[in-house]
């Protein structure tokens, strides 16, 4: 059996340790990939989507799992399916969910998903007009993608005013800003939950725990997410009763009468507050870090697990009980600017954890430095206290100039 992973970060190279586990899978190709997946299978250097199909109907691929959004949003799992590929993902018009603000709101508030309250300007004056008088804080968000930088928590009129002057005059997000959506602001934590999705219904897996900001103690910039956690510590069995009533099975409904089944992958990015769970944001793929701390856990066979939902049948997935941490190490000076090309050293002495690179590129006998997330120690252990010693001593020996990562990862 032979599969295609597209993507090249870390969560790639998850999905990829998780795989190589089945003895079934004769090869596995990486587009791109990383320095984790070369040694995995093949990386396959193009990335656009006539080049993917065509690679696998020359290499008879049996089965696509795409990790990042852009395919999506552009339509791989259409073309695919088109030529008869069995492929793992949302479809175009599903993938719209995550591409557009405004219309997952929409989505969410036709079929009663709880959400924070939100209005959706296309007009400059009327945002304007609609954040003078309004209380703060204020979250401001761009609707199309921006790299998870198009949202803004305004302390003040000042700063939204600035905002909505810079994505919809200035457009620093180009198009994406076209659109704005002015939402109250919530107050909690956040936890992400991911579901295969077999068409019909959406399966859950455990929930876990996104550290988004760049600095210790939740500071600093939003980031892609500088490591992750699960099962998420702090969610109860009541928050679990009220995802599944107020979001999860709402949102099956809507899929199903707004006819945008598919066959994938669907996040919900929830904020928990004193009054429950919210969705803030639907992502139509698995999440980077979470998908590493739950490729960790999940105790069934993947391929199986996604063929079973390809044919539109039931699955019931099956975790660990044991608690899974993953720690990001990234190039100093991320999510802004940063340098790239330093030389991986120390990566032998990792003992305790798996190494997953991201921003990392095999060059000839040397791994450097390619990306801002360079790569996740991924541990598991009976409590986070045992698996954050193992991923922290792992850390340690690993060296590139300028590394840093975040010292309170699983720190709870
Ligand atoms: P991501 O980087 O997760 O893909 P995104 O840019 O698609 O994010 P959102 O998830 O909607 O956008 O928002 C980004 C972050 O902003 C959230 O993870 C959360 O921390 C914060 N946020 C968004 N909406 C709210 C809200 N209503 N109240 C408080 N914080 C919010």
């Amino acid at each position: 059996m032979k599969i295609l992973i597209v993507g090249n970060g870390a969560r790639e190279s998850a999905l990829g340790v998780k795989l190589k586990q089945d003895k079934r899978i004769s090869k596995i190709f990486f587009a791109q990939g990383n320095a984790t997946t070369d040694n995995l299978g093949q990386n396959y250097y193009e990335s656009d989507i006539v080049s993917l199909r065509n690679l696998a109907i020359k290499e008879n691929i049996d089965l696509t799992i795409v990790g990042p959004e852009a395919p999506l949003v552009n339509g791989i799992v259409d073309e695919f399916r088109k030529n008869d590929l069995q492929i793992f993902g949302a479809t175009a018009r599903a993938a719209k969910l995550e591409g557009s603000k405004a219309y997952s709101k929409k989505f969410m508030q036709d079929y009663n998903i709880k959400t924070a309250k939100a209005r959706v300007f296309d007009a400059y004056h009327d945002a304007m007009d609609y954040v003078k008088d309004h209380s703060y804080p204020l979250v401001i968000k761009a609707s199309g993608l921006a790299g998870g930088k198009g949202v803004v928590i305004c302390e003040d009129v000042l700063e939204a005013n600035s905002t909505i002057h810079k994505f919809m005059i200035d457009r620093i997000y180009g198009d994406a800003g076209i659109q704005l959506i002015i939402e109250e602001y919530l107050e909690g934590y956040e936890v992400s939950i991911i579901a295969f999705s077999n068409g019909k219904k959406l399966f859950p897996c455990i929930p876990a725990k996104d550290y988004k900001k760049a600095g210790n103690g939740e500071k600093g910039a939003n980031t892609g997410g500088m490591g992750s956690a699960a099962p998420t510590p702090e969610w109860t069995a009541e928050n679990q009763i009220d995802f599944e009533k107020n979001i999860l099975e709402p949102t099956i409904v809507g899929l199903q009468n707004k006819h945008l089944n598919f066959r994938g992958f669907i996040f919900f990015g929830l904020m928990v507050t004193k009054d429950g769970c919210y969705l803030l944001e639907y992502n139509m793929r698995l999440g980077d870090p979470e998908t590493q701390v739950l490729m960790a856990l999940l105790e069934n066979n993947l391929v199986d697990t996604i063929e079973s939902c390809l044919k539109g049948e039931d699955i019931e997935l099956k975790f660990s009980d044991k608690k899974a941490l993953c720690l990001v190490m990234c190039s100093g000076g991320y999510p802004q600017n940063y340098e790239t090309g330093f030389e991986i050293k120390g990566i032998e002495k990792v003992e305790h954890s798996t190494l997953l690179f991201a921003g990392a590129a095999q060059e000839a006998k040397k791994i450097v430095t390619t990306g801002g997330r360079v790569l996740s120690l991924v541990a598991t252990a009976d409590s986070f206290e045992e698996a954050r010693k193992k991923v922290y001593a792992d850390a340690l020996p690993i060296h590139f100039d300028y590394a840093y990562y975040r010292q309170d990862i699983g720190e709870f």
